[in-house]
């Protein structure tokens, strides 16, 4: 199993964090995946088919002893219903032996000589069917009288009792041994037709005054015996009902024509002096295996049973197919969830988080488990204190409002290391598979890089902005330039002009002084006048210098604007702060003194601490001027202005740990107003009714120029402003030059 694919790096210091998060998040989705893992994709096909063999091989097992059992059980009860028929036709042969016997015993008490005895001969033959012929034997068994049976043939008209009479004799013999009525073996008598009957005799001794006078032989059909036997019950004809000798020769039969041999149960009928053997073989063969209701419920219900078991391994079949697609489709979600860089995270209706992504526990720097074990109305650690109670609300609107469509919104988020994070959260729903809402599921961009882009784009927009505004400034600068050359040159060659006249004139008045003085005349009158004259020109011909060092400056200036806007090679230099502040202070100072502001300076002590920053040092003199006269101006322009004794500019520079200079021009003024500062480096935008509006503008282009930034912030205690620009320190090779 792969362990799931590494979440996106997290921040350093929270890299620990990321790890045991990622370990945890690991760990969890191994659980998930071996809790759904198949048991088919761990089974190869031979072990997952081997139950099925099992069981069904248990069934035809099974099947095989139920069918079986039940044919035997079947067979049973033929045999114990053949058992059932043999003795009832048994015990019904029995009795009417006994009824004959008892019939014959009355017929004993009379003799052939008395009249009455052939009547009750008659009456008993009528009375048995069975009973074919009833003969009166003497002592000695020699037969006296002999009566037929009115209702059938005769006997013994084929071959002469005399001939058949061992049996009877013998019977007779037994008889007057026991004293008690005596059966004979059977024996064939045939007739005429060339069938004939198998008949016993019965024998019954008869007694007179105390002593053996005769015998009186009965001479019954077995098949007449048979005959009445089934007659009298129905269930007996179903059977062949046979009597049958030791070796198995019918001797006679009844019933059905044939019995099928398969069912054969036979009774002994143990009768005085000989013993017959009743056979019952049913007309039913071997139990078939659907004729049979009992076997036809089993047989169906076996096949209806391998029908169950073939549905439900379809059933099985279909369903590890589900599991298979059901599987490939979580992985296929496992793999997406990981690759994702977007966090995903789901909430139940309480607000509890239930699921997040790798890429959410990476983002926030917090394991999944942790998240999980956050109830509500506990706030998540990824929430910064101070928006806490904010979200929370917010939450409990959310929750409250039921399932709304899908939302977004903007939030900032904490890392576990402390580092706040904006992320846009979007919200849908979260349904079950009825429909019900359960939670939330959310999906969690870190806006931190498209800040970072949005931030680039917006110093690309201000470096365009100030590209446009040096373009604007530069057809004024060049223009401005063209034209106040001439009368600035103008300007300089009238003042030298006129300080070479001053200095003709003062020579000419010196030399009429001394010739004056020489002739001696009115020495005192004009003298102090002439002293004033002199006096005059000398603060002319200073004025004049001023003027022509004031216009070679102003053409300086024009020149390197000029220079600047152009793009020319711009003359950089590293020059010390002190020397730029110098430069520009003689006119600081004055305009300061005539607005009756205080000038200060902040600088490092001693001065070989002041930093050093390297840049063309008259464009940066003129943004120090530019900065210096608004900070005057806002002091003394303010309504009312600023109480002459608070009136201060402060003119300050510090290095900066990173290789910058921030030199900083602060004011007592009104401070500047928000509307005010929102277009305040617009080219052309002013307050004052003298201005030009172009100042800061060229200021910021002159900084931005050399890399560094010109901002402004409220003053101490929120008074006044302090306009602060960077400019670079010369790197270590360079400062050592
Ligand atoms: P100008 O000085 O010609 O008006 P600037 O670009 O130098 O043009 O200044 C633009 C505007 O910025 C001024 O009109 C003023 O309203 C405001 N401003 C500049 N510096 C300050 C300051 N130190 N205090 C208050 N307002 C200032």
């Amino acid at each position: 199993m792969n362990a799931p694919a590494a979440a996106p790096a997290a921040p350093a210091n929270t890299a620990a964090a990321a790890a045991g998060a990622q370990a945890r998040a690991a760990a969890w989705h191994r659980g998930w995946r071996a809790r759904w893992r198949p048991a088919w994709r761990q089974a190869g096909p031979l072990r997952r088919a081997l139950p099925w063999v099992l069981l069904l091989a248990l069934l035809a097992v099974a099947q095989t002893l139920l069918v079986a059992l039940t044919l035997r059980y079947e067979t049973w009860r033929a045999h114990a219903a053949a058992e059932a028929a043999a003795a009832e036709a048994a015990s019904a042969v029995r009795r009417d032996l006994l009824r004959f016997t008892q019939a014959l015993q009355v017929v004993t008490r009379l003799s052939p000589a008395e009249p009455d005895w052939r009547a009750a001969v008659d009456t008993v033959l009528r009375e048995g069917a069975p009973l074919r012929r009833i003969e009166w034997r003497d002592a000695a068994v020699a037969i006296v009288t002999g009566v037929d049976a009115p209702l059938a043939p005769p006997l013994f008209a084929r071959i002469a009792r005399a001939e058949l009479s061992a049996e009877p004799e013998q019977a007779c013999r037994e008889a007057q041994r026991l004293s008690a009525p005596t059966f004979s073996g059977s024996y064939f008598v045939p007739s005429f037709d060339g069938t004939g009957e198998e008949v016993i005799d019965l024998c019954l001794p008869v007694w007179r005054d105390g002593r053996q006078a005769a015998y009186l032989v009965a001479t019954l059909a077995l098949q007449g015996l048979l005959d009445a036997a089934v007659e009298r019950s129905r269930e007996l004809r179903r059977y062949e009902m046979s009597f049958v000798e030791s070796d198995g020769a019918r001797l006679a039969r009844a019933g059905v024509q044939r019995g099928a041999g398969v069912t054969v149960e036979e009774q002994v009928l143990d009768l005085p002096g000989h013993s017959l053997r009743l056979r019952a073989d049913s007309v039913a063969g071997p139990p078939g295996l659907i004729p049979t209701l009992t076997l036809a419920l089993v047989l169906g219900l076996s096949i209806a049973l391998f029908g169950v078991v073939l549905l439900l391994a379809r059933d099985v079949r279909r369903r590890a197919a589900a599991e298979q697609a059901l599987a490939e489709s979580l992985r296929f979600r496992q793999a997406m969830e990981d690759s994702l860089s977007t966090g995903l995270r789901a909430r139940n209706l309480a607000g509890a988080i239930t699921y997040v992504n790798p890429a959410f526990c990476a983002m926030v720097g917090v394991g999944a488990e942790a998240l999980y074990a956050v109830r509500p109305p506990a706030a998540p650690p990824y929430w910064p204190p101070e928006r806490a109670a904010e979200y929370t609300e917010r939450q409990r609107r959310r929750l409250a409002g039921g399932a709304a469509q899908r939302e977004g919104f903007e939030m900032v988020y904490m890392r576990s290391n402390g580092e706040r994070f904006p992320v846009m959260v979007y919200e849908a729903p979260l349904l079950d598979a009825e429909g019900r809402h359960t939670g939330w599921m959310g999906s969690v961009l870190d806006l931190t890089a498209q800040r970072r882009i949005e931030d680039l784009s917006r110093q690309q927009q201000e470096r365009l902005q100030a590209t446009a505004r040096l373009a604007t400034v530069g057809e004024m600068a060049s223009l401005l330039s063209h034209e106040l050359n001439q009368p600035l040159a103008a300007i300089a060659s009238y003042s030298t002009g006129s300080l070479n006249l001053l200095g003709a004139t003062g020579a000419a008045a010196a030399a009429a002084a001394g010739a004056a003085a020489a002739a001696g005349a009115a020495a005192v009158g004009p003298a102090a006048p002439r002293a004033e004259g002199e006096e005059t020109t000398a603060l002319l011909r200073q004025a004049l210098a001023r003027i022509a060092e004031q216009a070679e400056r102003a053409g300086r200036v024009i020149k390197s604007v000029h220079d600047f806007v152009r793009r020319r090679e711009q003359q950089r230099e590293t020059i010390g702060v002190d020397l730029l502040l110098e430069a520009v202070l003689p006119l600081v100072r004055l305009q300061a003194r005539k607005a009756g502001v205080r000038v200060e300076l902040d600088l490092p002590q001693p001065p070989a601490a002041v930093p050093r920053v390297v840049c063309d040092r008259t464009m940066v003199e003129q943004v120090l001027l530019n900065l210096a006269r608004n900070g005057i101006q806002a002091m003394e322009g303010a309504p009312g202005g600023t109480p002459a004794a608070e009136r201060m500019l402060l003119l300050a520079a510090r290095a900066l740990p990173d290789g910058w200079v921030r030199i900083d021009v602060g004011d007592r003024g009104p401070g500047i107003a928000p509307e005010v500062a929102a277009r305040l480096f617009t080219p052309f935008f002013t307050t004052r009714a003298e201005g030009m509006g172009l100042g800061l503008s060229l200021c910021r282009t002159v900084v931005e120029q050399h890399g560094g930034t010109l901002a402004f912030e409220p003053g101490p205690g929120g008074r006044g402003t302090r306009f602060h620009f960077t400019l670079p320190a010369p790197r270590p090779a360079a400062a050592a030059q």
